[in-house]
């Protein structure tokens, strides 16, 4: 494991384009729509998994630790970033799957283990305590040491990682939407913004008032002004309708973006139906952030869901 590698790797700039969304909508309700294409920030690290994992690698290097260990469910973005980094930078990486095991594994799975993941699955009543004494105690019997990561990867570390979002969009602008799974990106993008623009998370689970505690818990108490919408979340997390299907198809015909319909279609479609209800004022520059997560796509393409 190299840490000056991996200082390096986190720490060059990476920088990604801020594009405009020329939707005839925003023109007639005079308003501009841009997104920050940090799905565009590296291959296997992308969106907001890359800040996610930055500090997160840089602490676990310093103190030396050789193993990663992490939870997420079969298709999770994060699993397969934590997998692709472990094997980059030279750490062996453990993922806790929520679930069984099923053979054949899916891509996002089948990728981590070619990467030299070890898979330990846990079912579903043992991974809602996952972080108890006894299944941690029992996962260091079986594994030994490890630097643990939590699922989603959101931790203190996390969000100080995507405090560091917003200064890289440099340019004026009313809003800043992004997609809230755990909330940790959205606190970090709380704790990093400098300027009056408002912050909103677009949940993508279903009952997720909790986030709003959760949030409150991972920022700092800023002045920063923020919300999350609770009402775009297609029946729940993972959860999605023909429509949002469509729109991510039309939106990606349009635009040449592509999205997917477990966060950033969610998000771009709380956009356009706000947009259309006049919820931002004539002149409003609105930002959504591009988190990434494509690598599931090709699962949900197997599975014929799209
Ligand atoms: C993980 C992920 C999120 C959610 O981030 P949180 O910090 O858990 O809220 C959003 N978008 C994509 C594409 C993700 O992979």
């Amino acid at each position: 494991m190299n840490k000056n590698e991996i200082k390096k790797f986190f720490t060059s700039q990476h920088s990604t384009p801020l594009q405009e969304i020329d939707d005839e909508l925003f023109i007639r309700k005079d308003i501009k729509l841009y997104i920050k294409r940090d799905d565009l920030i590296d291959q296997h690290i992308s969106g907001n998994k890359f800040f996610k994992l930055k500090y997160n690698l840089i602490e676990a290097a310093e103190n030396n630790f050789r193993t990663l260990l992490s939870f997420g469910g079969a298709y999770s973005n994060h699993i397969y970033s934590l997998a692709y980094a472990g094997k980059k930078f030279g750490f062996k990486t453990i993922g806790i799957i929520r679930g069984e095991e099923h053979i054949p594994l899916n891509p996002t799975l089948q990728f981590a283990k070619q990467l030299g993941m070890e898979l330990l699955y846990l079912n579903r009543s043992d991974y809602r305590k996952k972080y108890s004494d006894e299944i941690i105690n029992r996962l260091h019997k079986k594994f030994g040491d490890f630097y643990l990561i939590p699922e989603g990867g959101s931790n203190d570390l996390a969000v100080k990682g995507c405090s560091e979002i917003p200064s890289r969009i440099g340019f004026n602008y009313n809003y800043l939407f992004c997609a809230c799974g755990t909330g940790g990106t959205l606190a970090g993008i709380i704790n990093g913004i400098n300027n009056k623009s408002k912050v909103i998370g677009v949940a993508v689970l279903k009952n997720a008032s909790f986030l709003i505690d959760e949030v409150k818990r991972l920022s700092s108490p800023v002045n920063s002004i923020w919300e999350i919408l609770l009402n775009y979340h297609f029946g729940g997390y993972a959860k999605f309708t023909s429509e949002l299907i469509d729109f991510i198809k039309t939106f990606n015909e349009k635009f040449n973006i592509q999205l997917e319909p477990i966060y950033t279609g969610k998000l771009l479609y709380a956009i356009y139906y706000l947009a259309r209800n006049d919820f931002f004022k004539p002149g409003s520059k609105i930002v959504a952030y591009h988190s990434g997560g494509l690598q599931g796509l090709e699962g949900l393409r197997q599975r014929k869901l799209l």
